[in-house]
């Protein structure tokens, strides 16, 4: 059989990983090296050349961007669609196992799933019902306390009563909670996890069969992987099962989130066999934007180490722009980006990349001003959108009236005189019977006064009466019904703000993403489409939206950079206290692991690469003046070169008209301070003995010196 067309475009050690006998075998690689393409190489390499049928693979990544284009890279390599190829990440997965079996895992047939703001709003009411102190006992650390447990893979009753107060009331709250979801059939994300782990590992006969039927398992970013994903594989690999696994120490970015990187150490003891594999050679970025990265992660104490090298040429120095403040810094960025475009770029080859997602608006106030399409992943997505979450709210609801969550989010939305006193008896007495809200609206025990139960009781009607007319109709119909006779539309049309406008036209995205969505023959079997559609709906969450297509300047944080790559990179935001973040700088293992973030930041450019930041920043409503990031300074100065458009930043109106420069000095002059060392010339103020000049040393980073005492010797 030929098979050229697997190897071809691999260089040796790539294709003795893709091509090697079957076994479990690490790849353990720098970024760029190619690993996510052999583990795509190497699905095609089992499917026609060993022979296994597309059923008898599983592959994960960590993204469903990633899913997506990972199977198309494998259809387009094997010249056929991949039915029955799992391809997904982690919770995809589990998800979609829990659909095929759900009698076994003991949920309802339309289960929903619980995204992070659902989550809470349970836990709100758990804590209520607990009577516990809300401020005392906030939604959003017993959310994080439930998942860490579940990402362990702990139930409440695994959990040891140490006598600490605090632990003891949290396992009451994870306990309660536990309950509320079970009424309401409904999972949050790290129970989809543990679920279907719990299914596998307690069901024999289906161990069995998925043990069978996955012959292969592959992982891309290993160095990822939690406590709970990792005993999934082993469990789902069993004793026959092949894993190829593919990870970088370097890029372990989730260790606040759990993650283990001693996973990936761990994978050989663990899978008996198995095979290491390096590459060392990078593919994807210039040999200068190599070099910074190797010259920052080099830096960090705990590593397995590896060194990547490039064939590639120099390419340009990394550009360091000193914004004034956040605002002059986006517009910096949308400048270039223009710029890019006029020379004939595509916007989507640029990437703006940030610590902290509150980074964006700045950004996306800048790109609208100046009318440059973007897509922003992470963020205030799509389906996280208010009004698009009504709506699935309302499809939830009439797919399962038990969704406690949902209801809660709709019962008076749009406003429909049910207050929250109201609601509050509903709870009471759904408490009181053991029940759900819905079963506490439709029933007597509430003990609501007769204007209150006129309008609960319209309510109820209303949602009996959408459930019918969805009732008859295709998904797309549905969506529209729902949309239109539910209030929404109207409620937002009454809305003539901007914002309500965009809420009208995503309500009508809603309707056309209904339209287009296509669900496999396999989901078909196992449920409905609009549970299917739901289900898209929470699991992609997180991830991209915006016009599909379009040619967009992409968005996101260095997190949800992780795999990607593009020619023009801008990373923002580079100030002590951002990024690093605050929390993170007093901790060496936590700092090391916001280098390594940098060292993801840095290695997903291709061609370009710019690094900012401002020296005045308002963020979360407070303005802070912070030095520039310590790996801004840990960057090989040699690589860099300072960009000044400064002076055409336009001054706060408080500031006197620009000053004419301090005598022999001018901005973007390279001088020489005694302690300081060498730098360049920033910016200057004030006239006599009161000019002040900002110098940004090598070393020592940007400072604001009084130039009478200064001494600066030009160079
Ligand atoms: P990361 O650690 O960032 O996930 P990676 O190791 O998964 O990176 P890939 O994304 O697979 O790296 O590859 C990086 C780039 O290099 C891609 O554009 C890929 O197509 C290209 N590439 C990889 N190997 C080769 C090769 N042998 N010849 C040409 N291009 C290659
Ligand atoms: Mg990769």
């Amino acid at each position: 059989m030929d098979v050229s067309h697997i190897l071809d475009g691999l260089n040796a050690e790539q294709r003795e990983a893709v091509s090697s006998t079957p076994g479990h075998r690490l790849v353990l690689a720098g970024a760029g090296s190619g690993k996510t393409r052999v583990l795509v190489h190497r699905i095609a390499w089992i499917i026609q050349v060993e022979g296994i049928s597309p059923f008898g693979v599983l592959a994960v990544t960590f993204t469903n961007k990633a899913a997506a284009e990972m199977r198309a890279r494998a259809e387009a390599l094997l010249g056929m669609p991949t039915r029955g190829l799992w391809i997904g990440t982690f919770h995809g997965l589990a998800h979609r196992m829990l659909r095929a079996h759900y009698r076994e895992a003991h949920l309802p047939q339309g289960f929903q799933i619980l995204d992070s703001e659902d989550q809470r709003r349970v836990l709100k009411r758990v804590i209520r019902g607990l009577e516990l102190d809300e401020s005392r006992w906030p939604a959003k650390q017993s959310a994080w306390y439930i998942n860490a447990r579940k990402d362990e893979g702990r139930r409440p009753q695994h959990l040891q009563d140490s006598g600490d107060p605090v632990a003891q009331q949290l396992i009451r709250i994870y306990t309660a909670y536990e309950s509320a979801c079970e009424r309401a059939g409904a999972v949050d994300f790290a129970e989809l996890l543990l679920r279907s782990l719990e299914l596998i590992r307690d069901n024999q006969a289906l161990q069995a069969h998925y043990r069978k039927r996955f012959r292969h398992l592959l992982v891309d970013e290993m160095q990822d992987t939690n406590t709970l994903q990792y005993a999934w594989l082993r469990l789902l690999a069993g004793e026959r099962g092949l894993v190829f696994a593919v990870g970088d120490d370097d890029q372990s970015i989730y260790g606040w989130r759990g993650a283990r990187v001693e996973n990936m150490l761990n994978f050989a003891r663990d899978f008996p066999g198995c095979e290491e594999i390096r590459l060392e050679r990078n593919y994807r970025s210039t040999a200068t934007i190599l070099k910074a990265a190797n010259g920052l992660i080099e830096r960090n104490t705990d590593r397995l180490g590896k060194r990547l090298w490039t064939e590639g040429a120099d390419g340009d120095p990394i550009g360091l722009y000193t914004a004034y403040n956040e605002s002059d810094e986006a517009r910096f960025i949308v400048d270039r980006v223009q710029h890019w475009a006029e020379q004939g770029g595509r916007r989507d080859e640029c990437a703006v990349l940030y610590r902290s997602n509150a980074q964006s608006r700045v950004l996306e106030e800048h790109l609208l001003a100046a009318g440059v399409p973007y897509r922003v992943y992470g963020g205030l997505r799509f389906f996280e959108r208010a009004e698009i979450k009504d709506a699935l709210a309302y499809l939830r609801v009439i797919s399962n009236r038990h969704d406690d969550a949902s209801l809660e989010r709709i019962i008076n939305q749009p406003p429909r005189g049910i207050g929250e006193r109201t609601v509050s008896l509903l709870r009471d007495a759904a408490r009181r019977q053991n029940a759900s809200l819905w079963d506490a609206a439709c029933g007597r025990e509430h003990g609501l006064p007769p204007r209150a139960l006129g309008a609960v009781q319209r309510f109820v009607d209303l949602i009996e009466t959408l459930a019918e007319a969805a009732g008859q109709q295709e998904l797309p119909g549905q969506v529209e019904t729902v949309v239109q006779d539910s209030g929404l539309l109207e409620h937002y049309r009454a809305d003539r703000s901007e914002r309500g406008q965009a809420r009208l036209e995503n309500l009508g995205e809603l309707v056309t993403a209904a339209r287009t969505f296509a669900f496999s023959a396999e989901e078909a079997e196992a449920m409905s489409p609009l549970d299917s559609f739901l289900a898209q709906a929470a699991l992609e969450a997180g991830e991209a939206q915006g016009g599909a297509g379009e040619d967009c300047v992409q968005l996101m944080t260095m997190h949800s950079a992780k795999g990607l790559e593009f020619p023009m990179v801008f990373l923002a935001g580079l100030e002590e206290g951002l990024f690093p973040h605050q929390m993170s700088i007093e901790d060496p293992s936590r700092l090391e692991e916001e280098r390594r973030l940098c060292y993801v930041g840095i290695t997903r450019a291709q061609r370009h690469l710019t690094i900012s930041y401002a020296e005045h920043r308002r963020l979360h409503g407070r303005e802070t003046f912070a030095e520039p990031s310590r790996f801004v300074r840990e960057l090989p100065g040699e690589l860099l070169e300072e960009i000044r458009p400064r002076l055409q930043v336009s001054r706060p109106v408080i500031s006197a008209p620009a000053d004419p420069p301090p005598q022999g000095l001018s901005v973007g002059q390279r001088v020489q301070h005694a302690t300081f060392g060498e730098g360049v010339v920033l910016d200057y103020e004030g006239q006599g003995n009161h000019a002040r000049v900002q110098v940004n040393f090598r070393d020592a980073g940007a400072k604001w010196l009084v130039l009478a005492y200064a001494k600066l010797q030009t160079l």
